[in-house]
């Protein structure tokens, strides 16, 4: 019901909205269901977006958005109740926040690229892009790969390589992705994301345009635990 604006330009950062539902969460709290949004909620391993909403008389702080039940739920903290159901609203997201998630997500993938380019046999579990960004997979290699994975890695960085998205159907996904995730809806189209000379998987996060805004990616020490591989990484 919500018009996911972050999914076709991950640098919009303000929006107008339409109010569609209000809920009170506490006391000073409610969660906001609006017509649109580039507020990123929580999910994929990439953080919460947060931020403002705001009207002419009113103003509220975005701390979370959460996805539940097929809604997306701003959840805001403000002095006096928002506006009404049907009203306009104008939100502005922490941009600074916001860029650096775009950043961490899109270094865990150029990681992830530089894996299969590297042709090391891991399978990609689940991934934490957030404070203490990690990567799963399931497998363990036995040879020490952490620095030429982190030389591959700031290779595709120095090549300043393009992201880019598409909507394709699950069987055009099939054919094109590096590998499937499990549990991928058939039914709907799908967001592809390519890496411009290397190749495509499927992810609904919001990315950066180009490598190079990432900056040198840094690998922590690779640990291994229950025939999990797990890479953490940061950024500079
Ligand atoms: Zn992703």
């Amino acid at each position: 019901m919500t018009k996911e604006l972050f999914l076709e330009d991950s640098y919009l950062k303000t929006m107008t909205a339409t109010i569609l539902e209000i809920y009170p969460e506490a006391p000073g709290k409610w969660k906001l269901v609006l017509s649109e949004t580039v507020f990123y909620p929580k999910g994929g391993g990439q953080p919460s977006d947060q931020g403002i909403l705001f009207t002419e008389d009113w103003k509220g702080k975005i701390y979370q958005v959460l996805s539940q039940e097929g809604k997306i739920l701003h959840y805001v903290e403000a002095a006096t109740p928002p506006p009404s159901p049907g009203e306009k609203i104008q939100g502005e997201l922490d941009w600074e926040r916001r860029y650096l998630n775009m950043r961490l997500h899109s270094a865990g993938h150029i990681i992830d690229f530089a894996l299969h380019l590297l042709k090391y046999e891991l399978t990609p579990l689940k991934a934490d892009h957030g404070k203490k960004a990690t990567i799963w997979y399931q497998g363990v290699l036995n040879v020490d790969f952490r620095e030429s994975l982190e030389s591959k890695a700031n290779t595709l960085v120095s090549e300043d390589l393009r992201f880019s998205t598409q909507f394709v159907s699950h069987d055009v996904l099939a054919k094109k992705a590096l590998y499937i995730q499990p549990n991928l809806p058939t039914n709907k189209p799908l967001r592809m994301l390519t890496l411009e000379t290397v190749g495509s998987v499927a992810d609904g996060g919001t990315q950066v345009c180009k490598t190079k805004e990432v900056g040198h990616i840094r690998l922590l020490p690779i640990e291994v635990k229950d025939g999990t591989t797990l890479i953490r990484y940061s950024i500079e």
